[in-house]
């Protein structure tokens, strides 16, 4: 924490040669750019009269995400759905066909928009599902630490059974503790095999209820929109397990889905409502960011005056564009609203400054987090160029297990470490392992800003050693 003199000067409202002058009394010589600590600062300020008070992100946010206010008003909401899967297994379409299929038995001739987000209705049931597929969106929340899925729908296409992103989308659902659905796709192909795909995700310990197991699996055609009832039906059961609730009757919060800056209407966010109901008229904060409610849009560009928990609205009436995963929290007042983005973007713009060093995710730091925090798990993502290799390292690392600590491979997959893999490691802070792979330039790019250490390897000797040593020395950090 530094500040610089000019910056001091203004937040006490003095001038910067008083400050300079005070600092030359106790033998500094400084100018009117030169950064000073947060000690010195504070001893200036007292000196010129000032009570001091550290502002912090727990400051700024006292009061802001509050749990106090559930209590007693707890009402069922509907499940928030994400879809994930192989390329071209149908995501998309499954997407559409949903949609679809609610705007024939709803709104007939509405005009649906991609606000990121929908929701259908089934015998007065809703839910909503976020209309981004793949897991880089669901990842990048997480790793932001927000909560945007109940439910993931993994679509498996029947004709071309369990693929490397299938294996990728069950490793970040499983990450992230959130139960999945199968749904087994393309049943319409003469070439559907639905029960290899069923046999397949049993080596990844999907074990589907057909098959004496507990993961619900729905047969379906997105292209002839067969069963679609069904998986919605399923997903409205899965909910019920769950016991989704939220209060509906006090101030909202939620989580910004998609947020761009357009021509004609300025900065919109498409914000889900998570507890709580959100008004027009409303200000809200969201990230770095503000708002004055000035409307919100459903996903069929209608107006609605009010939006309840698990509800998608488009919301316009920003001051500037939020990011995807920036947490939404309504406020009293204006005045609190600009004291808190006023906060942040000042934090903002001094972590742009300062050049990061120190990887987070390197197998160092792990550790040492790792002995701080007295757990007992070591995370890893790891890559080889073929099953056989992978399968050795992982089997060697679980050998490597003690009562103590234990490597928790987060996933283990075959081929080059992608973007995907640096994003799945950042959500758990843990390094990745390339054994006789490498990481492609997106993903090398992902690791330096997320702070990832990616580790190569083409001995498995040399690889198990490495983790043993990095995992005795959490064991015993004397010896
Ligand atoms: P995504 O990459 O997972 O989003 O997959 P898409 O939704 O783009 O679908 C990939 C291809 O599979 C497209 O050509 C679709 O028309 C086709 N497809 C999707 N679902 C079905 C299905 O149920 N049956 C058949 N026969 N084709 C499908």
């Amino acid at each position: 924490e530094a500040i610089t003199i000019q910056e001091l000067a203004n937040r006490m409202a003095e001038r910067a040669v008083d400050v300079i002058k005070l600092l030359m009394k106790q033998g500094q010589m400084l100018k009117i750019n030169d950064v000073i600590d947060a000690d010195t600062a504070e001893l200036i300020a007292e000196e010129m009269g000032h009570t001091v008070k550290r502002v912090s992100e727990a400051d700024v946010e006292e009061g802001l995400f509050t749990e106090a206010e559930d209590e007693g008003g707890l009402k069922p909401r509907p499940p928030v759905v994400t879809i994930m899967g192989h390329v071209d297994h149908g995501k998309t379409s499954l997407l559409d066909a949903l949609r679809n299929a609610n705007v024939v038995a709803g709104e007939a001739g509405g005009i649906t928009q991609h606000i990121g987000a929908y929701q259908v209705e089934r015998n007065g049931q809703k839910v909503t599902f976020i209309d981004t597929p793949g897991h880089a969106a669901f990842t990048q929340m997480r790793a932001r630490g927000a909560k945007a899925t109940d439910i993931v729908i993994l679509v498996v296409a029947a004709d071309d059974g369990v693929k490397p992103q299938t294996k990728e989308a069950i490793a970040h659902a499983k990450a992230a503790g959130v139960p999945i659905i199968v749904a087994i796709n393309k049943i319409d192909k003469p070439a559907a095999d639905p029960n290899r795909v069923r046999t397949e995700l049993l080596q990844d310990e999907i074990v589907v209820e057909s098959m004496g197991g507990d993961v619900i699996e729905v047969e379906v055609s997105a292209l002839k929109g067969t069963n679609l009832d069904k998986l919605v039906e399923m997903i409205l059961l899965q909910a019920e397990v769950l016991e989704l609730q939220a209060n509906p009757d006090r101030t909202a919060e939620g989580i910004v889905i998609e947020a761009q800056l357009d021509k004609g209407r300025g900065p919109v966010a498409t914000v889900l409502v998570q507890k709580g109901t959100l008004h027009v008229g409303d200000i809200l904060v969201a990230g770095a960011e503000w708002a004055r409610v000035r409307a919100m849009l459903d996903e069929n560009g209608n107006q609605v005056k009010v939006a309840e928990p698990s509800k998608p609205v488009e919301v316009l009436g920003f001051q500037g564009t939020p990011e995807a995963g920036d947490r939404v929290a309504v406020v009293e007042n204006e005045a609190r609203a600009r004291e808190i983005v006023d906060y942040r973007q000042r934090q903002k713009r001094e972590k742009a400054s300062v050049q990061f060093s120190g990887a987070r995710g390197s197998l160092e730091q792990m550790m040492n987090r790792l002995q701080e925090a007295g757990r007992k798990e070591f995370p890893l993502v790891i890559k080889g160029d073929v099953q056989g290799s992978v399968e050795a390292i992982v089997g060697a690392l679980e050998k490597l297990g003690t009562e103590e600590v234990a490597a928790r491979v987060l996933h283990a997959g075959v081929g080059g470490i992608t973007e995907s893999d640096v994003t799945l490691a950042s959500a758990s802070n843990s390094p990745i392992i390339g054994f006789n792979v490498r990481a492609n330039k997106q993903a090398r790019e992902a690791a330096e800003r997320d702070g990832i250490e990616i580790r190569y390897y083409n001995i498995i000797y040399d690889l198990v050693d490495d983790i043993k040593a990095a995992m005795s020395g959490l064991l015993s950090p004397e010896r």
